[in-house]
């Protein structure tokens, strides 16, 4: 008698034991999903605090002298208002990707409350995101259809998004589900290619030329709107890298000489199909860049993704051409670039100008 009591006893102590750190997991993990505490993915929850820090609304942002500047005929070149729609073309449906493969693929999958926190809050800064090109497009009165409709007609454009939407559909496949070596595999695999190729490689080139017409004192509030993007944008790549690296530490078995080579080839696809975009948004050289420059630049950005997750680099001694860009990313020490100059970021999405 007394043994079966104490059988029960402890099946009922493991039913239900209160949540033990050691225990949870990215993936995979039993841990009650809805108990945020105790932390053990601190990182994460620090990134969800920091992006909250960052909050800001696109219509925040004055667009009145990219209006007038849009609509004065000489006010822009051929060449730069063909950056100006190519780039939208592109950005106006990536986020939109972006923010489904988060909601309806990721977020089910992963097991840590505090990775979970974050990617609600991604979640909502992809829909700003897609707001924002959608107030830039309303604001310079483009034809709606054939900027988001550009995924589809654009060769360079469409090329970037197959390439991407079949790492999607894995993850938002109903029946997916994490828990076997090929299923982990497929999922790791997915989120490299999100964080470190589609936030971390694609969105590079758009970013460089709205920024460079800013620099030229064009376009400065399409520019302002890309420039808190970009801050978004390099903290959702940094906390898809961490996820990523814990991820390879708690399933190391993943991690194969084979999976590496696949990886190493998507990244090498990726490069190629991004210095495409390059050449057909710049046929010529426009605003002191040309496709060129692109190249080395993503040549360089290719093997900062690679070394961050811990893979060899592809493109030896290949270096920045852009170097003002690492200053965009950190906004505090941006002084000069535009008119309205950002000072001080911060708090309660209250922003301080000059
Ligand atoms: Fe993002």
């Amino acid at each position: 008698m007394n043994l079966e009591f104490d059988d029960k006893s402890n099946l009922k102590d493991n039913n239900t034991a209160r949540i033990k750190v050691v225990d949870k997991r990215i993936i995979n993990g039993k841990t009650d999903v809805n108990q945020l505490v105790p932390f053990k993915y601190k990182w994460a929850w620090e990134k969800y605090l920091a992006t909250c820090a960052n909050h800001w609304m696109p219509q925040e942002i004055n667009m009145q002298r990219d209006i007038e500047l849009w609509k004065n005929p000489k006010g822009l070149t051929e060449d730069e208002r063909l950056i100006v729609t190519r780039n939208l073309g592109f950005f106006v449906t990536a986020d939109s990707l972006a923010a489904n493969n988060i909601v309806l693929g990721t977020y089910r999958q992963i097991t840590a409350p505090e990775c979970r926190q974050f990617l609600l809050r991604q979640a909502f800064e992809e829909a700003i995101h897609t707001h924002a090109y959608q107030y830039i497009v309303e604001s310079l009165g483009l034809n709606e259809s054939e900027v988001f409709n550009a995924y589809h007609e654009i060769p360079s454009i469409k090329a970037k998004d197959e390439f991407l939407i079949p790492f999607i559909n894995v993850l938002t496949d109903p029946g997916f589900k994490t828990g076997t070596l090929e299923s982990d595999k497929l999922l790791l695999k997915s989120l490299i290619v999100f964080a470190c190729i589609m936030e971390g490689l694609f969105f590079y080139v758009g970013f460089v030329q709205i920024l460079a017409l800013g620099r030229q004192n064009k376009m400065t509030g399409a520019a302002e709107q890309y420039q808190y993007i970009l801050r978004d944008e390099s903290m959702h790549c940094n906390f898809g890298i961490d996820l990523i690296n814990t991820i390879k530490l708690e399933n190391p078995n993943l991690w194969t000489e084979e999976f590496k080579n696949e990886l190493a080839e998507l990244f090498k696809n990726g490069v190629e199909l991004e210095y495409s975009y390059a050449e057909d948004t710049m046929p010529r050289g426009v605003l002191g860049l040309n496709a060129t420059m692109f190249k080395e630049y993503l040549r360089f950005i290719c093997n900062r993704r690679m070394q961050q997750i811990g893979l060899n680099e592809l493109f030896q001694g290949a270096t920045n051409p852009f170097p003002w860009m690492s200053e965009m990313i950190d906004l505090k020490k941006e002084k000069n670039f535009f008119e309205t100059r950002v000072t001080e970021y911060q708090s309660g999405g209250a922003l301080a100008w000059d």
